[in-house]
């Protein structure tokens, strides 16, 4: 399978702080990838980095190109909290969005647009609720419609930031269903996580970061206990016969 995405010694600091350290790595078309790592690891702040939206030094290729050149193919759903859910725009116009890299600047949306936004929103289970104001949903609808926004894009290449976090469990189920049927159909997804729990349950392959790179690789291999203690360090506690069972706190 070729590769997607290609991360060469990415590193990002905020003034004289290193939030993200010399990261490299590669991702193969077809994947689900699981972001893991605690609070203020620089999952975020990596994310932001190879979108081209936080100044990093490094080089990043999608496609063996430079994300400027292929922005269009790169879907992108940001932490829930970085988003102004009071801003007055109805759902139907948030999934257009998704469709702007697609319309030239001087045209308007034509059907071709609004039959993707509408399909976009069936898929999440939202068509029904085109016309409301996103502020007035729940938290799992937000979400829905976000990803339907990331949906209409037909990006190759997905990034989310936490999506599960404070939302419900059939708004989660409805996402990680169409982050599978993606993955199906040989996109490449990246999922900030959190709930170590569902890890082996979601994710084909994990990235594993405190600052630095911690470990990249399947699941199975990398999904273990001295690799998760490494890059929890303090915060996690093993217990259980095989010290398989982990509480961690951050
Ligand atoms: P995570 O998503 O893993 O919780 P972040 O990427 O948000 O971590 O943050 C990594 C580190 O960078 C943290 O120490 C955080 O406080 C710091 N940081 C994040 N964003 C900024 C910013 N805009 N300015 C300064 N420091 C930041
Ligand atoms: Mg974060």
């Amino acid at each position: 399978m070729a590769d997607v995405l290609k991360v060469e010694s990415l590193s990002v600091y905020y003034e004289k702080n290193e939030a993200v350290k010399d990261i490299s790595f590669s991702a193969e078309q077809g994947k689900l990838i699981g972001i893991i790592g605690p609070n203020g690891a620089g999952k975020s702040t990596l994310i932001k980095a190879i979108l081209g939206l936080e100044k990093a030094l490094g080089k990043v290729t999608v496609l063996g190109k430079s994300v400027k050149d292929v922005r269009e193919k790169i879907s992108y759903v940001p932490q829930r909290n970085q988003i102004d859910w009071d801003f007055p725009v109805l759902v139907e116009d948030v999934v257009l969005m998704g469709r702007f890299t697609h319309i030239p600047w001087y045209k308007k949306a034509g059907k071709k647009d609004h039959l993707v936004v509408t399909e976009s929103l069936e898929k999440v289970g939202m068509l029904d609720f085109r016309k409301r104001q996103i502020g007035e949903l729940s938290g799992g609808q937000q979400q829905r419609v976000f990803i339907a926004r990331a949906l209409a894009q037909h990006a190759d290449l997905f990034f989310l930031d936490e999506p599960f976090v404070g939302i419900d469990v059939t708004s989660e189920e409805i996402i990680i269903h169409l982050l599978r049927e993606l993955r199906n159909e040989g996109k490449t997804v990246f999922v900030v996580h959190h709930d170590l729990s569902k890890v082996e349950q979601y994710f084909d392959e994990l990235l594993l970061i405190n600052k630095e790179l911690v470990e990249f690789g399947q699941v199975k291999e990398v999904y273990q206990p001295d690799i998760l203690s490494k890059t929890y360090k303090g915060s996690i506690q093993l217990f259980g016969a095989n010290e398989n069972i982990m509480v961690v706190s951050d």
